[in-house]
């Protein structure tokens, strides 16, 4: 809910439209976990807002802290179905990976995300619920970042990813700012160019994974029907509208895509935008037969990239001993039994 929904969720129950506010502040401002925490509202209305709303609606059934101090949660929504969440700190820098689906409906061959498609859309709650409980954990630093990178293809739930979106950079919700905020995405022309239109000053992240459509095509199923020309044309309109860099993504899979002629030609790729490239070292999959690069041929494939003149980052891979990838600690739990002790890894 909005100030302006709860507003009148509150207006049609003859309560004051100022309580609004108070709600709001409570649940963002001071953390509060239940509505009996906020204690100037009447007992009534309190009792009212349990009654009708949920302020946290996901059990935490699996916590895990990795030797590197990467948390990541398994939250189970009232459906049965699981998402993940991850709480990366980074220095002072406390980075929060979210979910947008339960499941992924694209299927990239190496991600465990999408292994069993998508199961079910989240709800804009349910996206800033992960958003919430990860600065929950951040104790006295401020959550500081914030990533659409956990489950599934955020543009694939335009709708709820762009109202979350809002809450977490609004100054009454979270107040994280855009430039704080990365959207990660398969590559979906039509939706990178609305996104453009919402004039937000967040990141866009655009997964290449390849530097011809041939390779791109035997890597990411929906790449079929979108070709790296197109993806090219929505970033450029993406940066022209926003003047933001947008940044593409290409995780390093041993053998496949990790030869330094990929890197010359993606860095002629690259060069057509105005952007750097994340390198991502692949995080392996049970069960999936691909490699994670050794770490001298990622960063000779850099040093590639680096000769023509094109900015890249090599990622620190986090988490590794906690089932870092996406959708891999989901795959392995499974079923369980719901608790809520934390693993230490
Ligand atoms: N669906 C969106 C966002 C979620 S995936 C997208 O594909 O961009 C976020 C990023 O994590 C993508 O770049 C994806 O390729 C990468 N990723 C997924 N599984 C991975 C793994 N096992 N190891 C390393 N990166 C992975
Ligand atoms: Fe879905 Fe992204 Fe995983 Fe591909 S990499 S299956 S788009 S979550």
């Amino acid at each position: 809910m909005t100030p302006t929904t709860l507003n009148e969720w509150l207006m049609h129950r003859g309560e004051a439209g100022y309580r609004a506010k108070q709600i709001i502040e409570w649940i963002y401002e001071r953390g509060v976990s239940t509505f009996d925490e906020m204690t100037n509202l009447s007992r009534t209305l309190r009792q009212r807002l349990s009654a009708d709303l949920r302020l946290y609606a996901s059990t935490v059934v699996r916590d895990v802290e990795s030797t590197d101090r990467t948390r990541k949660l398994l939250l189970r929504w009232a459906d049965g179905a699981t998402t993940e969440c991850v709480m990366i700190p980074d220095g002072r820098r406390r980075t929060a990976c979210i979910s947008t689906q339960v499941g992924c409906p694209v299927g990239c061959v190496f991600c465990a995300s999408g292994l069993n498609g998508l199961d079910r859309q989240l709800t804009a709650g349910e996206i800033v619920e992960q958003a919430m409980r990860v600065r929950n954990l951040c104790g006295d630093e401020r959550l500081s970042n914030v990533v659409f990178m956990g489950l599934g293809e955020p543009l694939h739930n335009y709708d709820a990813t762009l109202a979350a979106l809002r809450t977490i950079n609004a100054e009454w919700g979270m107040n994280i700012g855009a430039r704080k905020i990365t959207i990660s995405t398969v590559g979906l022309p039509k939706q990178i160019e609305r996104l453009a239109d919402e004039k937000l000053q967040i990141t866009l992240a655009i997964s290449l994974h390849a530097p011809d459509d041939e390779l791109r095509r035997k890597i990411i199923p929906w790449a079929a029907s979108v070709s790296i020309e197109a993806l090219i044309e929505s970033a450029n309109v993406y940066f022209s509208r926003t003047g933001r860099e947008v940044t593409l993504e290409y995780v390093l899979l041993g053998d496949l895509n990790d030869q330094p002629e990929h890197a010359r030609e993606l860095a002629r790729v690259a060069k057509r935008t105005r952007g750097n490239v994340n390198l991502i070292r692949y995080n392996p999959v049970e069960g999936l037969p691909y490699r994670r690069p050794e770490s001298a041929a990622a960063t000779k494939f850099q040093e590639v990239l680096r000769e023509r003149g094109v900015n890249s980052h090599l990622r620190k891979s986090r988490g590794l001993d906690i089932d870092g990838a996406c959708g891999q600690l989901r795959r392995r739990v499974g079923e369980a039994p719901e608790s809520t002790g934390v693993t230490v890894a």
